[in-house]
Parts: structure tokens; sequence; C-alpha cells
């Protein structure tokens, strides 16, 4: 409705009934989207935005086959999951099939906190053990099991009502570029060990005090954690460790899962590394609440054998199955692993010819459709610049290419578009960095204002200009050519 179109008052409606804890994307002025095409996202003016951080419509936005796929199923039918229904055993199988055949069962769940929760249960009863050991900078959702073991929330907490319990162990965050062993002091091939060692300590720890390792559960590339890629080799060494400590290791791919690096349709098997349970989530469903866990038939057998039911009233059923089919399909069908690969080339040679252009690019790393700028002070002390990051995130939403940025200093660009952004885009987005980085080097960045930093949230900045409108009509899939006039 036309009167709740003002920023400051649409804000306040927001939050004067739901959740003050809810950081909205741009907060001070937040964007109210209610159409989305393919990368597009449109405002309520018809304003067109290009999509390069939403890695839930996976496929696209409001993939067309994804969306007869769920209305047509919600014509026939949907009901809890106590009946045999195709849809269920067929996407069960399809998943599988992208799998390495170890695991080969799967637990369909509505969110990636409930697959985290449910791969914590699987682990503890499979080991009996009750030590759990976590990243730096983790997040694997907002459950009470998994807060608890997500320091990239916690860390800003110093309340006194959450408090690591003394099961959950962190582990060095392997980032080589600004973690404890940085690429400046040590060889490449050293930093997987170096960093293991961390992992490696802690079992002893836990050895040492007549506990069991109950399992190791990281994301298989870190993305809250500032877009981390591991060094080579060290997910399969940590495995080992884990293993052969009686552990079990869980890969969390609810954010760098279905295909995201392009060349594999799982993270952890780009790597060459097989967990023993997987977690899967976001691009799963398009946007639908679909996730699953998928574990090894032993790991199924121990928590059958526990006698406690796993029931999941809204877990695989048909609707959902309905859709995580179609968004398998369209993965498939539109190409868009290779699309990813292909587009992934393109920013690896385009952002790193900016590094060289670009002093305050410390850091490029990425891999297919999922890109972190590292953005530095000085190359030589890698001091975070953080204002600068919140100013290219700022700027660029007002050049309506949406951004944001994320790690523990909140200056690392992040990117991670929908599978189906193109080489264009890709073009449209280097060029437009490449402006706000020269803007930034000209002197032409406001002072920055007084905000606080809070994973990800801004929370002072002028008015957007909005240019830029939805070509007439139904926005068509991956529409071109109506950002910044190209
Ligand atoms: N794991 C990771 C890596 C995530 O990024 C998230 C959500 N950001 C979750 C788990 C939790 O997923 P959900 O919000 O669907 O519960």
């Amino acid at each position: 409705v036309q009167w709740f179109t003002w920023t400051g008052f649409k804000r306040s409606l927001f939050y004067t009934f739901l959740m003050p804890s809810c950081t909205l994307f741009f907060k001070s002025d937040p964007l109210k989207i209610i159409e989305a095409s393919g990368q597009y996202m449109y405002n309520e003016h018809g304003q067109a935005y290009l999509d390069c951080i939403n890695n839930v419509c996976h496929v696209g936005h409001c993939h067309p086959a994804v969306v007869e796929a769920g209305c047509k199923q919600m014509h026939k039918l949907n009901t809890n999951s106590r009946f045999l229904h195709d849809n269920m055993v067929l996407l069960a199988k399809r998943l599988v099939e992208t799998m390495p055949p170890e695991l080969c069962m799967v637990y369909f769940v509505n969110s990636g906190s409930e697959a985290n929760d449910l791969a914590l249960r699987l682990a503890r009863h499979h080991t009996k053990g009750s030590e759990i050991i976590t990243l730096e900078r983790a997040y694997h959702g907002h459950v009470l099991s998994l807060i608890d073991l997500s320091t990239y929330k916690l860390n800003h907490i110093n309340d006194g009502m959450h408090v690591r319990p003394d099961f959950v162990h962190i582990a060095e965050c392997p980032d080589t570029y600004r973690g404890k062993y940085r690429n400046t002091d040590h060889p490449m091939e050293q930093m997987a060990d170096l960093y293991v060692g961390s992992v490696d300590d802690i079992i002893s720890k836990i050895e040492a005090a007549d506990k069991q390792v109950s399992c190791f559960i990281a994301e298989s590339m870190q993305s809250c954690g500032g877009q981390i890629l591991y060094p080579e080799g060290y997910l399969s060494k940590v495995f080992r460790s884990v293993r052969a400590a009686g552990g079990v290791c869980i890969a969390d791919e609810v954010q760098v899962g279905f295909g995201r690096v392009g060349t594999h349709m799982w993270s952890f098997d780009a790597q060459g590394c097989l967990p023993d349970i997987v977690t899967i989530g976001k691009p799963m469903g398009n946007g639908h609440p679909l996730a699953a866990v998928v574990t090894t038939r032993e790991i199924a057998a121990s928590f059958a054998a526990c006698g406690i039911e796993y029931f999941n009233t809204y877990g695989g059923n048909p609707v959902s199955c309905a859709i995580g089919l179609a968004v398998l399909d369209v993965i498939k069908n539109d190409k868009l692993m290779e699309n990813a690969s292909k587009v992934g080339k393109v920013l690896e040679a385009k952002l790193n010819e900016l590094k060289v252009k670009h002093q305050i690019i410390g850091d490029v790393r990425g891999v297919g459709m999922f890109w972190g700028l590292d953005l530095v002070k000085d190359r030589t002390s890698r001091d975070p610049a953080t204002d600068e990051a919140y100013y290219v995130v700022k700027r660029a939403k007002e050049e309506c290419v949406l951004l944001s940025r994320d790690g523990p200093h909140e200056n690392v660009i992040k990117f991670k578009a929908p599978m189906c952004f193109t080489v264009e885009n890709a073009g449209t987005l280097v060029k437009l960095l490449d402006l706000l980085l020269t803007e930034i080097s000209d002197g032409k960045m406001a002072a920055p204002a007084h905000h606080k930093v809070t994973n990800g949230a801004d929370t002072n900045h002028s008015e957007p200009v909005c240019k830029k409108l939805k070509p007439n009509g139904t926005p068509s899939h991956a529409v071109e050519g109506h950002l910044n006039g190209q």
C-alpha cells in the first residue's frame, strides 16, 4: 500500500510487529522487494536490482519450472510424511546419486538449522561421544544446539546467558590470508598441517580429559567467516584426525552446495574428501523451506537403534519434494554448473585485474559463484578496510547492485549470486567495483558515519538515487541490459 513506502515509516512498522533482533539488509534504508526473476529483484517502484548475494534462490528467482512443480503438487496433495509418496523417494534417490556411494541415507527437514541439529544427534548416537569440534567464525544455525557452536554470532555476545558449553571446542579458522598462520609467513604447502595442528591439539585435550570426540562440523568452504577457501588437503587431514579419535565428520553444504563451485555438485567433493554426514539446505528449495541430512547406512542404523523415533511433520512433504526435484532438473537442464564455472573464470580474471589496479584489494579468493574481496587499509599490515567495505556495499546498492560484506572485521565483500548470473552481469559488477574503489582512492568517500559493526548491517546513509526501472510487463527470466544503461 502507498503509505507503506516511506523508508523510516516502513522500517519502524516492520519493527513494531516483528522481531527486533532481526537485522535487515541495508538496515537504515531497507529494500521492499515485491517481485523477482532470474538474477534480478524489483522493489515497489519497479526498480531493478542485480542480485549478487542471494544463494537461496539458487537457480534464479521464481524459476518457472520450480514454481510450476510446486503449484501442480499443491493442487494434488500435501500432507505430513507418514505416508508413502513417490516424490520423497525420488528426491532421496536423486540426491544420493549426486553423492559418493557411502552417503546413501537421507532425512528430510525444513531448514539448515534443523539439518545441522539432526546431524549433531546422529553423530552423538553413533560415536557415543559428547565433544564437538567446530571452527572459529563458524555459523551453523539459529537453534540452541547450534548457536552454542556458532562463534560467528556468539563472539559478539557478552551477556552472561550465552556461554559456550564445555563440550564445544573451537579450532583455528584456516584462513591463510588473515588467520593465525599467514601466507606471508609460511609456505602454502605447510598451511594444511599448521591449521590441522589446532584440531589435533583439541583432540589431545579431549582425550587427556578422558572424554570422547563426537564430531567435527564445518562448512566445506566458510562463507559467514569471510569467504574462506581452506588450504589444499586441510579437510581430508582434519577428517583423518577426527576419525582416528573415534569421531565423525559433518560437512555443512547449506550455503556452498548444489553446484556453486561449478566443477562439482558438492564443495567437499571438489576438495577430494568424504564426510560421514552432509547437511544441505538453502538452495535445495530455491526459496521454499527444504533441507536434508545425508549420511552413511551405519550412522543411520545407530540412530535407529537408539529407539527414539525421528518424525518431522513437514520434512519431505510432497510439495517440498516436487520443488526439490524441479531444482535438480533446472541445475541440469539450464547447465548451471557449467555456467558457474564459466562466470567464475571470468570473475577470477577480472577481479585479479582490479587487484592490480586498486591497492585496497588485499586478497581475491573464490571459485565458481562464490567470491570474496578482502579490503585492506594497507597490504603489508592487512589492517581491515571496514569503513571502505561499508561504503562499497552502500554505493553499490545506490547503483542497484546488491552486495554484502562479512568476516570478523566486516571488510570482505561477498559475492554468492544465483547460478543464472551471466558473464555480462559479471562485467557490470566488476565495472561498478572499479568505479567505487576509484571513488575511494579519489577521496570521495564521505566521512564514515558512526556505524556499529554488526554482522553485515549498515546503519546510516543517505537516500538512494533510484534510476533503473523494470522493463514494461512481467520481467522475463534473465533480463539483460537495464543496469547502468548497459
Ligand atoms: N549453515 C550455514 C552454513 C548457514 O549459512 C545457515 C544459514 N545462514 C545455516 C546453516 C542455517 O540455515 P537456516 O537459516 O535455514 O536454518
